[in-house]
């Protein structure tokens, strides 16, 4: 064991503690139910996997340039001008992971004492980077319903706010918001000159309407996309972003040292997946959404999402811990709320899973409450 005076100041905010305790516990159970994961349970689409392989054949097995393969760039360029009715294509930068852009962009906004300002429930990567950069988080309650609470907001803005991080649909609520609720963000960011950072991971995962991008209604957006949930690639690592070009600039540099780019076959493996059909995992899951609502809606009073594979559901007598240590007990694996947010009064399950894991998951969770 290093000695902790060998561990630097900013790794002080930095802890697992709420989620290794679910995992500490799960590694106990036999053969759990497992709805705690993040990530889809389908298969990356064939296709794309030939095509990474072949690349490997090929000897693509080298850096590729920082800012992405020149194949892979050009058509997610082209993609956003033709989604976003832009006259030119943007820069693109592609990284490893979203969370590699989120990294980057944190170091590359975030002065110490800075405020970041997101909604809560939040992804928890959000609040970690945001203190390793030197800044403060700022959280937004948006309960009970997770709509963005636009008084708060406003209300939330200080001197020193530097950014908004949205993330639309959501880690952990499967909110969705509107494209009005997007205008009027865009309104009060645009009053303060704030940049949105618009994490999109979930765009494709849209089940009631079509999807609404930050991006197309604010200029000030930097947009974070990536393949790990639309295209099951999470142990490939390829996230991508566009955004104001001086940013992406310091974007790369700083890649450059640090991640130094994407896996050269998993950017070959996203070219191709730009052309795989994922509708049917899409549709997959919109019916997992429902049936997760239809079982739990009422008994539990959880307000249906619209996207993402997750839903954040209130615990009995608003004890999240609780119920989630007797839902272990009862060899279901959920992950309670505190560990992505300020209260720990309800608890996330993941749907992306068999219907079979589903359907056993959610009776012993009805018999619970
Ligand atoms: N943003 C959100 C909201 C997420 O849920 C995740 C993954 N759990 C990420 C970003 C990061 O995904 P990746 O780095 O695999 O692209």
């Amino acid at each position: 064991m290093r000695p902790s005076h060998a561990i630097a100041e900013r790794m002080r905010h930095i802890d697992a503690s709420g989620i290794r305790k679910v995992f500490d516990l799960a590694a106990r159970m036999d053969d759990p139910i497992n709805l705690s994961i993040g990530q889809p349970d389908f298969e990356v689409p064939e296709p794309v996997k030939d095509e990474a392989v072949a690349a490997i054949a090929r000897g693509e097995n080298k850096y590729t340039q920082t800012q992405g393969t020149a194949a892979l760039r050009r058509k997610l360029a082209a993609a956003c001008r033709d989604e976003f009715g832009w006259a030119d294509e943007p820069p693109v930068l592609v990284t490893s992971g979203t969370s590699g852009a989120l990294v980057l962009a944190m170091l590359t906004l975030v002065n110490p004492g800075d405020e970041v300002v997101f909604f809560d429930p939040y992804f928890v990567m959000y609040r970690h980077l945001v203190h390793l950069a030197g800044g403060v988080p700022v959280c937004v309650e948006t309960y009970p319903d997770f709509r963005p609470d636009l008084d708060a907001f406003a209300e939330a803005i200080t001197e020193r706010t530097r950014l908004l991080i949205l993330n639309s649909p959501a880690n952990p609520t499967g909110a969705v918001y509107t494209a009005d609720e997007l205008r009027a963000i865009a309104e009060i960011a645009a009053e303060r000159g704030l940049l949105v950072i618009s994490d999109e991971i979930y765009n494709a995962f849209c089940y009631d309407a079509p999807f609404a991008s930050m991006a197309a209604v604010y200029d000030n957006t930097l947009l974070l996309r990536g393949f790990s949930k639309s295209h099951a690639m999470t142990g490939w690592r390829v996230g991508w972003c566009t955004g104001p070009t001086g940013i992406l600039e310091k974007m790369t540099m700083l890649q450059q040292y640090s991640f130094v780019c994407s896996p050269s076959m998993a950017q070959a493996g996203a070219v191709a997946a730009l052309d795989a059909d994922i509708s049917a995992h899409v549709a997959a899951y919109r019916r997992k959404r429902d049936k997760v609502h239809a079982a739990l809606g009422e008994t539990f009073g959880l307000v249906r999402p619209g996207g993402a594979f997750y839903a954040f559901v209130p615990a009995p007598g608003g004890d999240a811990t609780g119920f989630v240590t007797r839902a272990i007990e009862h060899n279901v694996l959920v992950i309670p709320g505190s560990v992505f947010s300020q209260r720990d009064t309800h608890f996330r399950i993941s749907y992306a899973t068999s219907d079979d894991q589903l359907d056993r998951g959610l009776d012993i969770l009805r018999s619970l409450a």
